[in-house]
């Protein structure tokens, strides 16, 4: 399933836009109902990374979307700035380097790709000098592969501990970026797994945490996330379309 009802035709146009979000939505809808989770418990983040400001615009106007999610901060930075005068809530999805921290703090209301300690300290310090809790996500590489960002599960639990030792920080959940597959089917384990991870974690009580948020699922397997608990679905393609 990739979601597409649409005839090449509308692809672009703001009606497509419409069409598709329409379509989105009932899914999500479908996809909560079926496991006995309320749709509201599932936030869409719109990845919008790599399209043009204008087209969020266009899309945002259309209403429905204020939740939109960035990978890159240079590109994120001239679009947030260009859209200011919408009410646009926007998250940072993409790997974070510690020096872009202070930029990422000023412009984001939660990153969900932080993965070590290191950069959490530079978060928590920048977050500091203006005033900020910095809502973040511990990102974690669930698949165990050489080429994807993330701490291990393994050691998932120590870097809350330690991150949560930090005065400007505060963890809401877990992120990943699952092996890819075809089947949806196949990437479920690895969203239930990351679901086992942020039970366990919740388990601990640890002061400052809370262990709400599960972002994973995307385009191509967002139901299958929602069915293990997914809180916020990344979707760029079955939104804009290609990039
Ligand atoms: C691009 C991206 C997405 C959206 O992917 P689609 O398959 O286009 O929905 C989600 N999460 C992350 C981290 C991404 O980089």
């Amino acid at each position: 399933m990739n979601g597409s009802i649409l005839t090449t035709a509308d692809r672009g146009g703001e009606n497509g836009v419409k069409l598709r979000l329409k379509s989105i939505v009932e899914r999500i809808r479908i996809a909560a109902e079926k496991c006995g989770r309320d749709p509201s418990s599932v936030r869409m983040v719109a990845v919008s990374k790599t399209q043009p400001a204008e087209t969020v615009r266009k899309v945002a106007e259309t209403g429905g979307i204020t939740l939109l999610g960035e990978n890159y901060i240079q590109e994120a930075r001239d679009k947030i700035e260009a859209l200011s005068d919408l009410n646009l809530t926007w998250h940072f999805i993409g790997h974070l380097q510690s020096n872009k921290a202070k930029i990422a703090v000023g412009l984001f209301d939660l990153i969900h790709s932080v993965d070590s300690v290191k950069l959490a300290r530079e978060l928590s310090k920048q977050a500091a000098k203006i005033g900020k809790t910095q809502q973040i996500l511990i990102q974690v590489n669930i698949g165990q592969e050489a080429s994807k960002s993330g701490t291990m599960a393994h050691t998932a639990l120590d870097l809350v501990h330690q991150m949560a030792a930090l005065d400007h920080i505060r963890i809401r959940g877990l992120m990943t970026m699952p092996p890819f597959f075809d089947s949806p089917e196949r990437v479920r384990p690895f969203f239930s797994a990351l679901r086992q991870l942020r039970d366990k974690i919740a388990t601990e009580t640890i002061p400052g945490v809370s262990m709400t948020e599960l972002s994973m699922g995307m385009t191509g397997d967002f139901e299958a996330a929602i069915e293990e608990g997914a809180t916020l679905v990344r979707i760029g393609t079955a939104l804009f379309g290609p990039r």
